[in-house]
Parts: C-alpha cells; sequence; structure tokens
C-alpha cells in the first residue's frame, strides 16, 4: 500500500483524470436550473427593446416645462395615452402630452416623463383634480406640471441592460435563478449546457440491510446508499442506487460492470481495506485502473480511485470510479473533499468554482486529532436565539462546537452539524480559542 497522500495530490490525481467536461447538450431555458452552459449564450434582443417611461407619468418635451415650478406651473394638453404594451402613434408635439405607463414605449417627440405625482390633472371644463391623482384614473384634458425636467429624465434607454448580439453570460458560468433571469430577458429560449453527470451508487457488505427490512442477529441498515444519492443530487447530478452488493467478487463485479457502462462516474462504499473481504479494488481493476490511497485525511482512509473505459457510443472523459471507506462519517468526508469537486468539473464548472467557498471559525472547545492527517471535524455554529444566525467573534470568526461524537460512525455529529472544521496534519489538537478553515455544509 502506498504511504499517506496528501489531500491535495490525491484530488489532483482525481481531477487529472477528467480532461474535459462532458458533451454539451440543448435545453429549453425551464430545463436549465442548475446547468452550467457549455457556450457563450448571446442576447436576441436589445433590453429594453424600446425606449420606455421608468414612471407612471407624462411623456413630455423636457423643453416644454423648462420654466415650471411649484408655484408657477406650466399647462399641457393631454393628447391621449400609451399603456404597457401598446406603442403610441401619437407623436408629442409642442404644448402636449401623453399619459404613460411604467414599462410603456416612449412615443414619437417625447424625451422625458414626468411623474404622476408632479402634475394636477384639470378636466374638460377647467376644473383641478387630486394632485398628483393615480395614473389610472379617467384621462384628464389638461395637465399642470410642478416641476422643470431634463431630457432623458425618468427614461429606461433601449439597449442600456442587454445589447442584441452580445454575450450575455459566458460558457462556464453556471444557471442560477438570477442567471436564467437573464438568459430570459434576452429572449434565449434554447441553450447548449454540459449534461449533468450520471452517478451508479453500489454499496458493499454482508451485514446491510434496506431501510425498514429486518435486521436479524448481524444486520445494520444500509445508510451511505441513500446519503451518496442525496449527496450527489444536492451537487447536481443525477444519481441512483443499483443495490446491495455481498463481500464477494463474482456479485460485485456484476453490478460494477452494469454501473460502467451507463454511468459517468461510479461510487462505490465500503470493502475497500486489504481485509479478506474487501473485494472493491479487486473489482474495479477488473474493469479499468485503480489505485488504492491512504489519504491523509480524518476521516476517510483507505480510498480507492481509478478510471474505466467508456462505452464507445458514449463521448465523454473515461467512467471515474471511487471506492469509499465504509463507515458513514467518512462516506460524507471524503465525497465532499474528493467527489463532490470531481462531479463540478464533469458538469462544466471553471477550476476556480469547483471547492466549497471556505469561511472562519473559532473553536469553543479544545479538540484532538491524528497528527499526520487534516481532520475534518463535524461542527455546529452557535447561533443568535432571536435570529438563528450563527454568532462570530471580535474578528468575524464563526464560533462552533463539536456536533456530537467524532467517530466515523458516529452519523449523529454530522446530522447535527452546519459544516466541518479543518485541522491541519501537523499537530494532534487545537486549544479553545483556536481558529480553523469551516467549510458550511448544505442544509436543507
Ligand atoms: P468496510 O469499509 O466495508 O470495512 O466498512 C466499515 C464500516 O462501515 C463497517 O462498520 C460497516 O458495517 C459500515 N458500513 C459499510 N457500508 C455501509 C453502508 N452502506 N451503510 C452503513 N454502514 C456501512
Ligand atoms: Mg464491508
Amino acid at each position: 500500500m502506498n504511504e499517506l497522500l496528501s489531500l491535495e495530490d490525491a484530488r489532483a490525481q482525481v481531477l487529472a483524470a477528467i480532461p474535459a467536461a462532458l458533451p454539451a447538450e440543448m435545453v429549453a431555458l425551464s430545463d436549465s436550473l442548475g446547468r452550467v452552459l457549455a457556450a457563450d449564450v448571446a442576447a436576441a434582443t436589445d433590453l429594453p427593446p424600446w425606449d420606455n417611461s421608468a414612471m407612471d407619468g407624462y411623456a413630455i418635451r423636457a423643453r416644454d416645462v423648462a420654466g415650471a415650478t411649484e408655484v408657477a406651473p406650466v399647462l399641457l394638453r393631454v393628447a391621449g395615452e400609451v399603456a404597457a404594451g401598446s406603442a403610441s402613434e401619437t407623436a408629442v408635439i409642442p404644448g402636449l402630452a401623453l399619459r404613460i405607463a411604467t414599462g410603456a414605449p416612449m412615443p414619437p417627440g417625447a424625451d422625458a416623463v414626468v411623474a404622476v405625482e408632479q402634475t394636477t390633472p384639470l378636466a374638460a371644463d377647467g376644473s383641478a383634480g387630486e394632485r398628483g391623482r393615480e395614473a389610472t384614473g379617467p384621462l384628464p384634458a389638461r395637465i399642470r406640471v410642478h416641476e422643470a425636467t431634463m431630457p432623458g429624465r425618468n427614461v429606461r434607454r433601449r439597449a442600456s441592460d442587454l445589447q442584441l448580439g452580445r454575450t450575455v453570460l459566458g460558457a462556464g458560468r453556471a444557471i442560477g435563478p438570477a442567471e436564467l433571469a437573464i438568459i430570459a430577458a434576452g429572449s434565449i429560449a434554447r441553450m447548449a449546457v454540459h449534461a449533468r453527470p450520471r452517478v451508479a451508487v453500489l454499496s458493499t457488505g454482508d451485514e446491510l440491510r434496506g431501510a425498514g427490512s429486518a435486521l436479524g442477529a448481524a444486520g445494520i441498515p444500509d445508510s451511505n446508499g441513500p446519503a451518496l444519492v442525496a449527496l450527489c443530487a444536492a451537487a447536481g447530478a443525477e444519481a441512483h442506487h443499483v443495490g446491495i452488493a455481498p463481500d464477494r467478487l463474482e456479485p460485485t463485479l456484476e453490478l460494477l460492470r452494469s454501473a460502467v457502462g451507463d454511468a459517468d462516474l461510479v461510487i462505490v462504499s465500503g470493502g475497500v481495506s486489504v481485509g479478506p473481504y474487501d473485494v472493491v479494488r479487486g473489482a474495479f481493476a477488473q474493469v479499468g485502473t485503480v489505485d488504492l490511497w491512504r489519504a491523509a485525511i480524518q476521516p476517510g482512509k483507505p480510498f480507492a480511485f481509478g478510471t474505466a473505459p467508456r462505452g464507445e457510443h458514449r463521448p465523454g472523459p473515461p467512467v471515474l470510479l471511487f471506492g469509499l471507506p465504509g463507515n458513514p462519517v467518512s462516506v460524507f468526508v471524503t465525497f465532499e473533499v474528493f467527489v463532490r469537486p470531481a462531479l463540478r468539473r464533469l458538469a462544466g464548472r471553471t477550476s476556480d468554482a469547483l471547492l466549497r467557498p471556505v469561511d472562519a471559525a473559532v473553536l469553543e472547545e479544545a479538540v484532538t486529532k491524528s497528527i499526520g492527517r487534516r481532520a475534518f471535524l463535524r461542527v455546529a455554529a452557535l447561533r443568535d436565539p432571536a435570529t438563528g444566525a450563527p454568532v462570530r467573534d471580535a474578528a468575524g470568526r464563526v464560533r462552533v462546537a463539536l456536533a456530537g461524537g467524532q467517530e466515523s460512525h458516529q452519523l449523529s455529529a454530522l446530522a447535527a452539524a452546519d459544516g466541518l472544521a479543518v485541522v491541519p496534519e501537523s499537530v494532534a489538537g487545537l486549544p479553545a480559542g483556536a481558529g480553523v478553515e469551516l467549510w458550511w455544509l448544505d442544509r436543507p
């Protein structure tokens, strides 16, 4: 078995096995959330497509109201109105105004909009209505304008947001709600995105039973299978659990072969040590190449990584094979450290977006760990009882405490944790008050 491999070296080897993201496919706007653009998208329209009003008010010529003040308003005749969704054919000539709704196209001749609040409506008989009367009431015959303005005031210029033919978002951008909004605003109905990684999850162990099944004298529930499917889904992949393999080579190999034929990435949990029942490494070796690593992380060693050739009818990088340790907390940590970045690269994320953003935390209590391995402690943030917000110290560090027992089978601490606190290889522990890196985990 190899020497302890640093986390960075191990992760670099994983990423080096992914020369390119998955191939592109065209999707409709409504299916694009969470995907990563495989090509730049260009605006199919100017936005706004035409000059329009930023206010409910009156489209006017700024020159006509040059001298208007509160006590000496200027009188304009109201020649009609422009509603959102209609374009006016009436031009605003000297002395005229057109009532206009927010977002309606500017009529020809007008160069500014005066807000309805700065006007007083006059009926045909000359009687004055309420100052700033709502813009939807009966159309007045004339208005008094109480303030001077400038050309362009309250006008949203054509193409001031997006320009026809220009790039709206570049290749490599992940699509969240704001990205989806601007793509829709650019009138783009379909776009090229990278395929979503397809993951096959396989649990191994004679002791494993599906949740809800009788456990008998020596059975335990399979938690890694459902957990890995969920972790993959949260990372934007499409995962399914292909089953539980007993601790024998043939059935493990059979499930692995069918998984490799169909998936971009295969995750097997359990059976990666070097005991007589640890058959995963042998199975990987029969479908591709494999390395067994003792990564210098806690929890998490040992760990198997390999690749298998992808069928010729399926273009893309080789199928990635991950053999994670069986202990449930080791599964979470090794997924975070190695598998999630690989899934993000397959999905088209750029190198600067593969890892979680790191926050700073301060330990509320002393912690211990193995020297020579980087520890990922399950910690909970202290929270403000009124707002639920994490509490930070004067230096801005999140105050964290251990979320429970730190052994690698203890899922209760993981379920109570907000994140992972990272303690370096060089120390056997840290005192209360020590600063650590914090990786926030996805919470529902
Ligand atoms: P292994 O890596 O196969 O030696 O397993 C290490 C520990 O993890 C053992 O206590 C296993 O019972 C447990 N384990 C392995 N796979 C699972 C699983 N899918 N769900 C829950 N515990 C598991
Ligand atoms: Mg096992």
